[in-house]
């Protein structure tokens, strides 16, 4: 079950821009799968399926590979 051994790549929080929120733990960052693409569903101003972040992909959330 442990799959952190998939890379991912950081990119800036859209909700905050990189000031952080709780969305990003704080931390202006998030991690998500490469190749790195902005949510499709609000294409980076964020909302439910990205977490707010705006980013698809998101590290432990809709894992949708394999
Ligand atoms: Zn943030
Ligand atoms: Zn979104």
């Amino acid at each position: 079950m442990a799959k952190d051994e998939k890379k991912y790549v950081k990119v800036r929080c859209c909700h905050c821009e990189g000031a952080g929120c709780i969305y990003c733990d704080k931390t202006g960052e998030v991690e998500v799968s490469p190749p790195a693409c902005l949510c499709p569903h609000c294409e980076g101003v964020g909302c439910i399926y990205c977490g707010f972040t705006g980013w698809a992909g998101l590290k432990g959330k809709y894992d949708d590979e394999e």
